[in-house]
């Protein structure tokens, strides 16, 4: 039958009907744990716990996506993703901790710990749709197999399945040999997934800078086609990628990759001459090495991370000495477009307002009269600390102004130390906070 559909399809020229029909001739290869050599210990015993119960349940449990990816790599694994045939609410009823989440393609988190959840899906297949309608990756897909499940995903590395009953891996899609050969490669025919799903280009972006992978040569051309496509995604979609690339500790070499493939141009053009990736690049290196300490970055920081020299430039267009008041009125004017655009919640961007306005005066003059009354309410003002933690970055970043940044972080551990001893001795009874938002 598969024989005769094969047929159809290459007379017809259905030539991405025919690498999907390929694939899914095919039975997997599954490697036993020494020709794979991944490293169970990498598992957490959670992780496995969860696992036995629904094979003592009767029904199938893999480990699959980035978690056996980064297994394999060597790699301890960020979290863990498990799939079965079990469905949700066959799934919700083996676990005491167990929610089930999502409206049209429900989902289980099973937690390990209090804070520490193991997200349990049921295998899915997807259903065809034309190239150019989005399918926001969850949108078309019915419960199905396992053979079905291993379609849907992007990369043939992100596809291996992870039996933890006999330590085996299936692999349908030669994913392991290119991990091996350390290639990113779409499952498919690769015009036709970036059309369905463009995001997935963007993952192509961070996961080859993430991993230190090369993009298949298919996959490059059809990225570099299908480009345009980016600036139809949906805005949500695009900036959950965006806080993922800025924290994934390799964003510098990612933003490199988006303006080879002529991502960014589509995506965010403010960023995508040479002159701002040059500025822009040893930034996101700070912000990787923080990440590669685990330095928890808060989203309204990694938006100003990769816009600042927007906000700086704009701040500085008319003046040497920037005002505050003057500098966060003009942001607004300028720049909340862009950020309506890119779906920075609103509360975020005042924060961002109040923390870029203030970082002129770390460079100012002293040496003014009311200098010192200036000084008292700046250090205690709510965003101070945000601005300082801004300053760190840009002048490690630039290599310029680390006098200024250790004069500031001096008096902010003074101010910081006897705020401390005040609280100590509670008849002492002082108003510590300037909190004020908008003003110094
Ligand atoms: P990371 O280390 O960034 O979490 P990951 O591979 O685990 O990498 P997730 O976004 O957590 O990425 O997704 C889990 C799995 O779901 C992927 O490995 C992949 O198989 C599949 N997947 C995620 N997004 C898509 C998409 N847009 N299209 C197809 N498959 C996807
Ligand atoms: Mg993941």
């Amino acid at each position: 039958m598969d024989a005769l559909i094969v047929k159809i399809a290459e007379q017809s020229g259905l030539k991405h009907m025919l690498s999907f029909l390929k694939l899914r001739k095919k039975t997997p290869l599954i490697l036993s744990a020494e020709k794979h050599g991944m490293n169970k210990g990498y598992v957490e015993k959670g992780v496995l716990d969860i696992m036995n119960r629904l094979r003592r349940g009767g029904f199938e449990a893999y480990l699959v996506g980035g978690c056996v990816r980064d297994i394999l790599l060597g790699k301890k694994p960020k979290d863990f993703d498990v799939v079965t045939d079990a469905r949700p609410n066959q799934i919700k009823r083996l676990y005491r901790r167990c929610y089930l989440i999502g409206r049209r393609f429900r989902l289980a988190h099973v937690y390990i710990s209090r804070d520490r959840f193991v997200e349990v899906s049921t295998f899915r297949a997807v259903i065809d749709t034309e190239p150019g309608q989005e399918n926001g990756f969850a949108e078309n897909n019915i419960f199905g197999t396992m053979d079905q499940d291993v379609l849907r995903r992007d990369f043939t590395v992100n596809s291996l399945y992870f039996n933890s009953a006999d330590s085996s891996l299936v692999d349908y899609t030669g994913g392991l040999r290119d991990i091996r050969k350390k290639i990113l490669r779409s499952i498919g025919d690769p015009e036709r997934r970036y059309r369905e799903d463009p995001v997935r280009m963007i993952r192509a972006a961070r996961f080859s800078a993430q991993l230190s992978f090369s993009l298949s040569r298919q996959d490059l051309k059809a990225a570099l086609a299908c480009a345009p496509l980016i600036a139809e995604a949906n805005s949500s979609r695009l900036l959950e990628e965006l806080y993922k690339i800025l924290r994934c500790s390799a964003s510098a070499r990612t933003f490199v990759n988006l303006n080879h493939f002529h991502l960014l141009k589509h995506w965010l053009p403010e960023l995508a001459s040479d002159k701002q990736l040059n500025r822009l690049v040893p930034r996101l290196e700070v912000l990787d090495r923080l990440r590669a300490r685990e330095v928890e970055i808060p989203n309204f920081m990694l938006i100003t991370a990769a816009f600042y020299d927007l906000f700086r430039d704009a701040i500085y267009e008319n003046t040497d000495a920037p005002v505050f008041q003057d500098a966060f009125v003009l942001l607004g004017q300028r720049f909340t477009p862009l950020m309506v655009r890119l779906r920075v919640p609103r509360k975020d961007w005042d924060r961002i307002r109040n923390m870029v306005s203030r970082v002129p005066a770390f460079t100012g003059s002293r040496s003014s009269k009311r200098w010192k009354s200036f000084e008292k309410r700046f250090l205690r003002n709510s965003h101070f600390e945000d601005a300082l933690n801004l300053f760190e970055i840009i002048v490690e970043a630039t290599g310029e102004n680390s006098r200024d940044l250790q004069y500031w972080k001096q008096r902010f551990s003074e101010v910081k130390r006897s705020h401390h001893a005040r609280e100590r001795v509670p008849a002492a009874g002082v108003d510590a906070d300037g909190t004020g938002t908008t003003d110094d």
